[in-house]
């Protein structure tokens, strides 16, 4: 077939296919408009979920009525000086957004410039334009799109239900409001008012959006190197989401779900989440315009970075910095639920509302009972131990935010008095963190002290695991580990950690041999020094495991306190290398409400 150049409307209808992928990528587009023209109030208008309407309508800088044919006509902008690609700061530039929506809807645009005495109307039906009309109005510009998709039964099919649209109206619109706090944003589905956006700035702005619980369980992160400046607001450890569809990130102000700056969000919080949860907040990279291209992506969610390792560096020290300096704090929410739980355990049924509210006087059958090794009444001063705590301290230990160990139950629990109320720690996470952690620290200070094996260890295993310790050899050397090849099916064990001279050798060298095999992702955008991280931390959570104190050990008192202590003086102590909470606490009013004492 003789090859042949598309036809105007062909090209406009794959225009419109790239830049609006669903109704809200139009009014997204629109809204960007807005905010590149100044706007100080944006309103947006959705009927049907979209499919009906889209209006926009703000009072920006308008466009002058002789430069109304030329914004809906296809590569037309006033963003872009002397063909200056380089240095954009305005939401994009491509141009195409207002001719794309004129082939694939009745589009109309309404505006008034600053100076002009009145405005002007043009309208686009289906690629078609029609003339231009004088119109009274308030400066600033009105676009609306009618019927999208009508006339184009390809595209109309994949519309889905109103409901469904307008979730991805209100989530794009909100996405575009948090970075632009002091503009007022006011959204409506088929006239009932879904939002209402005051002028404020960005914590407040963020706190409406995303609501109180996630900014009371937020760390303020902010960081800058070369080019890059990162600010924003990260999830606790233990406060975590199935998806990362509550991260918000933004380059320049402009809203991306770019890969690159997700996956270093998740990194920076590396062990302390649990596998397959994800961080929740909101990211501000600024990045000078000559280092980052934002016009690579149709609808300009993705963006390239020129350096884009060290983007991911300041973005990973940035948050983990600030989760460090958290401390061991543990979400809100987990307390909560905790409580919620207990309260669930000891709730009758539904009361029925001839029964009086109070419960006291029901007998407590569905209570479990708890054996309590209980430590005598006013204890004595802790005596001399291994794990005492440090004699300069003398604020009362009910002072400390995890409190005065007064109790283990089940070998596996401490239970605490603190002055707010009650703590319940888990202690062999906690201690597994606290080993990892001070491990770590070692290891950096290259002091891993390594123990001797009196006869050396010959472990078998597969070729492949063989294969994946030594080529380890060198890490795990650093680590208090010599290996040596023996046979092609084994391996021999000289040393091993201090900490480990205890364990069982063959299983821990098998667990370590199966989390240094390769994982199978082959992205080349995991950099070596990554995948030396991943297996680092995996051999460290190992070694602490194996090394901690495990649930069952009968602790003293003063061995409680002192490991109470130590997690209030571990960064990260709130979670354990697997990211499961360390402690939950109960406030007083909790307790009070747990025995209906309101
Ligand atoms: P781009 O935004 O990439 O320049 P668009 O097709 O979205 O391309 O818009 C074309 C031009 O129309 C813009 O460059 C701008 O000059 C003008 N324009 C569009 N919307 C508005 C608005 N709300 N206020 C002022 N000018 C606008
Ligand atoms: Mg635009």
């Amino acid at each position: 077939m003789a090859i042949r150049a598309l036809s105007d409307r062909v090209i406009s209808l794959i225009a419109a296919g790239e830049v609006i992928v669903r109704p809200a990528s139009a009014m997204r587009e629109l809204v960007e408009n807005s905010l590149d023209a100044s706007a100080t109030r944006v309103a947006v208008r959705i009927e049907g979920g979209g499919a009906s309407l889209i209006e926009v309508e703000d009072d920006g800088i308008g466009i002058v009525a002789d430069e109304l044919a030329l914004a809906v006509a296809r590569h037309a902008t006033s963003k872009l000086r002397d063909d200056d690609i380089e240095s954009i700061s305005t939401m994009g530039f491509r141009g195409e957004a207002l001719a794309a929506m004129g082939a694939v809807s009745h589009l109309t645009v309404a505006s008034r410039a600053k100076d002009s005495e009145h405005g002007a109307s043009i309208s686009v039906n289906y690629g078609k334009s029609e003339e231009m009309r004088p119109l009274a109005m308030a400066q600033g510009t009105k676009v609306s799109l009618q019927d999208l998709f009508a006339k184009v039964p390809a595209r109309l099919k994949f519309l889905k239900k109103p409901q469904t649209e307008n979730g991805h109206h209100l989530d794009a619109l909100q996405r575009l409001a948090i970075a632009f706090p002091d503009v007022v944003f006011s959204l409506h589905f088929d006239g009932k008012q879904k939002l209402m956006l005051p002028a404020s700035d960005v914590a407040a702005r963020v706190r409406q959006i995303l609501g109180e619980e996630l900014m009371d369980n937020s760390l303020l992160c902010e960081g800058g190197r070369d080019h890059s400046h990162v600010k924003g607001y990260a999830s606790l450890p233990t406060y975590s989401a199935a998806s990362s569809s509550l991260l918000y990130c933004y380059v320049n102000r402009r809203p991306v779900r770019d890969r690159l700056v997700t996956a270093a969000v998740r990194a920076a919080y590396g062990d302390s989440l649990p596998r397959g949860r994800h961080p929740m907040g909101v990211l501000f990279l600024s990045i000078a315009s000559e280092w980052v291209d934002m016009n690579v992506h149709p609808t300009k969610a993705e963006v390239r970075f020129r350096d884009p390792y060290g983007v991911r560096t300041l973005i990973v020290h940035t948050i983990r910095d600030a989760i460090m300096r958290g401390g061991a704090r543990v979400a809100s929410s987990v307390h909560e639920r905790a409580a919620a739980i207990v309260h669930k355990t000891k709730a009758p049924p539904p009361t029925p509302a001839s029964m009086p509210a109070r419960r006291s006087s029901q007998p407590m059958d569905d209570t479990p009972s708890l054996p309590l090794v209980m430590s005598s009444q006013p204890s004595p001063p802790p005596p001399p131990d291994d794990m005492t705590v440090s004699p300069q301290d003398t604020t009362p230990l009910t002072q400390s935010p995890l409190g005065d160990a007064v109790a283990q139950i089940h070998d596996m629990y401490i239970v605490a008095q603190s002055a707010r109320g009650m703590v319940l720690v888990d202690q062999h996470a906690a201690h597994e963190r606290i080993v990892y952690e001070k491990l770590k620290e070692q290891w950096r200070a290259g002091e891993v002290t390594s123990h001797a094996l009196l006869v050396p260890v010959v472990v078998h295993m597969a070729r492949a695991e063989q294969m994946a310790l030594l080529r380890a050899k060198e890490m795990l050397s650093k680590w208090g580990f010599a290996v040596d090849e023996f046979g092609k099916e084994a391996i021999t064990v000289r040393t091993v950690p201090h900490l480990l001279k205890d364990v069982a050798i063959e299983k821990l060298i098998k667990e370590l041999a199966q989390c240094l095999l390769p994982d199978g992702s082959d992205d080349e955008k995991q950099r070596a020094e990554e995948q030396i991280e991943r297996m680092q931390e995996a051999v460290l959570s190992l070694v602490a495991c194996h090394g901690s104190v495990r649930a069952g050990r009968v602790m003293n008192k003063s061995e409680m306190n002192a490991l109470l202590r130590s997690i209030e003086q571990t960064p990260l102590a709130a979670q354990c290398n697997h990211g499961r909470p360390v402690y939950v606490e109960f406030s007083s009013q909790q307790l009070g409400r747990f025995f209906d004492r309101h």
